[in-house]
Order: structure tokens, then sequence, then C-alpha cells
């Protein structure tokens, strides 16, 4: 099997460890004879699968005992829906405007009955390529909308606001991947497919005492119908959440969150040292506020981006396009994305450079 290093910014890479044990146990898990595909969700067996990834979670996140953790469909892009739908109809809501997403998160929430949105802050003067200082928050919010990781722009926040207003956030992109206070924080979503496994999972971890008032929700929307039923009020994404429970597992033999951060830190660095230090490739975001899941940079000339692409896809170097919003390319590397492959794209980078000079 030839060696690639895919830089996809979702579905992304999966840990190799990961995919082999669940190669290994397609068709025989834990010697039952039969695949997770093929379990009941109510069977003993699938229950204990469900109940290690919430425990496995719980600790990598060290996620306190007044929250509950929900396996959900319909990806990040529900959520943008159904968080005003249990919490402001017809009440405001505040939004961080940092890009995409963000964008993406006010154009839903603006579809719900009543619902009000005011864009505390924005970073659109500038293309998006910061983060944006949050000024003052009005406390007649209903929740308080920030997108903690940009996978677009190639931003990140790193300071959260003190406040009493409930804070909502997408960390859709950098879940598991840098240190996250969850206490801060009223609910938490995420797609699962950048940095937990399988796209079609939807990681939400919610404080108990953030309750919708709204009355006859449709039960596969509300949360607290979610919460009374375990996640299981349908069934469940069985497979998806058994592959996270194996990534969830990888983490905690990687030495937890805090020990991956550090990975992830050295990855990138390497990456932005060699793009500043070089007078070839730029990167557009400002160094204090730079994602290390989600690098974009630019040569500075179309052609010659479209040239670059194609050939780091024949040296293996793939999924590196940049966004079609922004152009460019971008280096999305999440947890699971190998050392050895940013020393590939760095000498790949060297090598362009050399060659087009
Ligand atoms: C990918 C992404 C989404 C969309 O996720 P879906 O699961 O495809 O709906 C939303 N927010 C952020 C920050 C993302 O990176």
């Amino acid at each position: 099997m030839k060696q690639v290093f895919n830089f996809s910014a979702g579905p992304a890479v999966l840990p190799k460890p990961v995919l082999e044990k669940a190669q290994a146990e397609l068709l025989n898990y834990n010697n039952t004879g039969i695949s997770v595909m093929e379990m009941s969700h109510r069977s003993k067996m699938y229950e204990d699968i469900l109940q290690a990834a919430k425990s496995n979670l719980k600790k990598l996140m060290a996620i306190p005992d007044n929250y509950s953790i929900l396996f959900l469909q319909g990806g990040a892009s529900l959520q943008f829906h159904m968080v005003p739908l249990n919490f402001a109809q017809n009440k405001k809501i505040g939004v961080i405007d940092t890009g995409n997403w963000s964008l993406k998160a006010i154009e839903e929430a603006e579809k719900i009955n009543g619902t009000t949105v005011e864009v505390l802050a924005s970073s659109k003067d500038k293309n998006y390529s910061y983060i944006p200082s949050i000024n003052s928050i009005p406390d007649d919010l209903a929740y308080l909308h920030i997108t903690s990781n940009n996978t677009l722009e190639g931003t990140v926040f790193t300071d959260y606001p003190d406040t009493d207003v409930p804070l909502v956030l997408d960390a859709s992109s950098n879940i598991l991947s840098c240190d996250l206070d969850v206490s801060k924080f009223a609910l938490i979503y995420a797609g699962a497919q950048k940095n937990i496994g399988p796209a079609g999972v939807t990681v939400v971890i919610i404080r108990n005492d953030f309750k919708s008032d709204v009355e006859n929700l449709p039960s596969m929307l509300s949360y607290e119908n979610m919460i009374k039923t375990d996640s299981m009020f349908n069934t469940p994404p069985t497979y998806g959440i058994y592959v996270a429970n194996l990534v969830f597992e990888w983490i905690l033999d990687q030495g937890g969150v805090l020990a991956i951060t550090e990975a992830n830190r050295d990855k990138a660095n390497r990456l932005y040292d060699y793009i500043d230090s070089s007078d070839f490739y730029t990167c557009p975001v400002d160094g204090k506020d730079r994602s290390i899941n989600n690098i974009p940079f630019k040569t500075g000339s179309e052609t010659l981006d479209n040239v670059f692409i194609k050939k780091a896809e024949e040296q293996n170097l793939i999924n590196i396009k940049g966004h079609r919003l922004i152009g460019g390319m971008r280096a999305s590397l999440y947890n699971a994305f190998p050392s050895e492959g940013v020393d590939s794209l760095i000498h790949f980078m060297k090598t362009f450079k050399e060659e087009t000079k």
C-alpha cells in the first residue's frame, strides 16, 4: 500500500491503529461472531460500547458531572438550527462572526421563529484573518455562539469571555486537539469527521441546567429528550460511535489531550516557521490567532498554487487544496496526522520553490 499523507479538512485522516483495530474486529467483535454494524443498539454488547465512549470522552475532556454527553446525527450543521430551536425562539442571541461556519450558524438561527441575531464582533474587515475582540456582551442574550476553530480561515480562539450569558461553542475542527475548559460552556458541539471519527456522528456536551422552555419540540431535535433517552431515542449511528470510541482510546494511549496538543503544536509550528522563513509562501493569519489544525497558505499566484496542488498530489501529499472560498492551499493537521507528513510537506515546498525560481 502506498504511503499517502492526507491533508483533508474533513472527513480527515484517522489514526492507523484505530483503522487496524476496526478492521481486525470488523467481522467478529469481541468473539460475538457478528460485526458492531450488525448489533442491536439495545443489546448489552452495544450498550457497553456507548458507555465506554461516554466515559472515555468524559475522561479526555475532564467533563464535569453536571454535563451530559450525546451522540447525535445531522452534523454540526443541524446544531446551527437545533441550538436556537431549543433556546432562542423569540429571543436574541449573540454571535462572534469569524467566517464561513459562524455565518452558517447565523443564517440557520435567523430561520427560527422570532430569533434575532446580534453580531457582537466580526473579523470580516480583514477577510477573517484574525480573531476579533469582544468588547461587551449584552446580558439579555439567550446565549453567545462562538466558533472555536475556523476551519477554512485557519484562525483559533484561545481566550473565551467571562460572562453569565451561556456560551455555545462549535468545536467541530479542534475538539480533542487542544485543552478546553468545558465548565465555561453551556453547550459544545462538534461534527465527528475532523478529530473524532467517521462522518455521521455529532458530539454534543450540554450542561444539565441549560434547559429549553419550548414545548412540543420534535423528539429528534430536543436535547432534553436525547438526554433522557441517552442518545437512544432512535437508532444512533452505532458504528460511528464505536470508531469514535476507538479514537478516544487511542488519544488516551497517546497520553491524553495535553500530550496530543503538544504534538499538534510541534507539527503546526514547524510548518508556520518554514512558511514565515520562506520568501515564497505566505499565511494570511495573524500570528497569535493561528490555528494549529488548519493552516492556509499561498504562493501569491493562483496559477502556481494550482501547479503546487497538482504536483503535491503526485508526491502523495493529497487533499491540500484550500477551500474554494479561500483559495490557495490548506494543510489540515489534525490529531491523527503524522509528524512525518509535515516533514514531507516542507521538503516538497522547498523543492517546489527551487524548481519554480
Ligand atoms: C466542518 C464544520 C462544520 C460543518 O460540519 P457538518 O458536520 O458537515 O455539518 C461546522 N463547523 C465547523 C467549525 C466545521 O469545521
